[in-house]
């Protein structure tokens, strides 16, 4: 296998073929890899919280150990780390591209994506010299962090010596308000300002709160003043993020920006084709015509469909037929609207917007006014969204009782009608899961 970003897939399949739903979800799905190291019989993955690496270490350790053994026919010894022990051991190599093999020459370009594509080569060939910012949109899935990776891992191919700086628009809020309740505030500016490349996925996260806008603003036009490269991206437009601060707006807007848009069937095809090249399955022409068909909107779930075929080649030894991949394509297609899934979607959404964390809106023991009023807004976007019942929207938020949940759907939407900002965000949250 090309990297192991792709036999993790494969991984994650296996351990969700032994496990339920929910504890999948909640414990495996959220591990990100890191290393595989196979001299050292080793691998590193991080996990999002300490609570959330001691679960594994008692619970699912087992599980996984097997699906090493069962992918790469030899066991592995699993270490496990958290962003927080990251940091501090690797506090200075902040290139992007050690994790994912995200690079110009496996990106298929087509009509949909070409623009975006070569003003990316543009700026990695000639950082602060082409086009400064280069803000680049679409939605999900189709290519726009493979290509900031891609911009990082190029320049950093050529130029060494040069400090590129990768960060996702919710990492930065993180960052910021952790930085100013532990006075590291001083910190966090020269770690961003200090950058010759700064990469921004996922900006449209930083619209909305005041505080991480302003000092954002500060970090860019720091950068900017200094002829730094910045590459920005976005699920949307700047015009179409709405609670943007007009300073950032025009900033944003004031570079070239270029979208991103679903690739047409031929650019499809050849995307199944190289991926199964890459994962060694053995994909038929016409079998990757009919996923190409059926598969539309989103390169991540074409490539899902890849993965799941390697899976149960790999595992059941399976012959790829089409009753094969029609099974595949449509637990691809289901898994991405199941309530379960939504209701994640719509915590971590949340979580991101108000700067808290995934934990503190499910439980309820928290009363303090910073956590509630984000597990409301949670709560009345799952209602809005899933369809759920009230008894089931307080078992998975600290299993409140229904009638709690009654009011609290109550309260949000009475306050939404006198709070233009409330309604605002939550408007935004929703599309923001919706388009995703
Ligand atoms: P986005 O950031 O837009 O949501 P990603 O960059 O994460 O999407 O892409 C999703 C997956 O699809 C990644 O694994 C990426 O490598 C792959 N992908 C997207 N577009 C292409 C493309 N044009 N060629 C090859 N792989 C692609
Ligand atoms: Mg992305």
């Amino acid at each position: 296998m090309e990297s192991f970003n792709e036999a993790w897939g494969v991984i994650c399949d296996y351990c969700k073929s032994k496990i339920t739903d929910v504890a999948y979800k909640m414990w495996i799905s959220r591990i990100e890899p890191v290393e595989l190291d196979f001299d050292k019989g080793q691998t590193v993955l991080m996990v999002p919280s300490e609570f959330h690496k001691d679960t594994l270490e008692r619970c699912y350790k087992t599980l996984l150990s097997e699906a090493f053994e069962a992918v790469f026919g030899t066991s592995f010894e699993i270490c496990l780390t958290t962003p927080q022990e990251k940091e501090t051991t690797e506090e200075s190599k902040a290139e992007p591209g050690s994790i994912y093999d995200y690079t110009f020459s496996n990106f298929i370009v087509g009509p949909s994506n070409k623009f975006a594509h070569a003003a990316a080569m543009a700026v990695a060939a000639n950082p602060a010299g082409a086009y400064n910012p280069l803000m680049m949109y679409g939605s999900s899935g189709l290519g726009k962090t493979h290509l900031l990776y891609a911009i990082g891992n190029e320049i950093k191919k050529n130029n060494p010596e040069m400090k590129i700086r990768y960060v996702k628009g919710d990492e930065f809020i993180n960052e910021l308000v952790k930085s100013i309740g532990t006075a590291t505030n001083e910190e966090f500016r020269q770690k961003y300002r200090q950058s010759d490349v700064l990469l921004v996925d996922d900006v449209q996260f930083i619209a909305g709160k005041n505080s991480t806008q302003e000092e954002f603003f500060h970090t860019f036009n720091a950068l900017y003043e200094d002829h730094k490269q910045i590459v920005l991206i976005s699920d949307r437009p700047p015009k179409d993020m709405k609670v943007l601060d007009d300073r950032l707006r025009s900033r944003f807007e004031s570079g070239l920006l270029a979208d991103l848009q679903p690739p047409d069937i031929e650019t499809r095809i050849a995307i199944i084709k190289k991926k199964a090249a890459i994962l060694d399955v053995p994909v038929s022409d016409e079998l990757a015509e009919y996923i190409a068909q059926k598969i539309k909107a989103n390169v991540r779930q074409l490539e899902g469909v890849v993965k799941k075929l390697k899976a149960r080649y790999l595992l059941n030894n399976e012959k790829i037929t089409q009753t094969v991949v029609a099974e595949v394509i449509a637990e691809i297609l289901n898994n991405d609207s199941t309530p379960e899934h939504t209701v994640e979607k719509v915590i971590e959404e949340v979580a991101r917007t108000f700067g808290v964390s995934g934990e503190d809106i499910r439980s309820k023991k928290s009363r303090k006014a910073s956590i509630n009023n984000p597990r409301h807004v949670a709560i009345y976007i799952t209602r809005e969204l899933t369809g759920m019942s009230m008894v089931e929207i307080g078992k998975v938020f600290g299993n409140l009782h229904y009638s709690t949940i009654v009011y609290t759907i109550q309260q949000v939407d009475k306050k939404m009608q006198s709070d233009s900002n409330l309604k605002e965000t939550v408007e935004d949250i929703i599309k923001n899961i919706r388009d995703n």
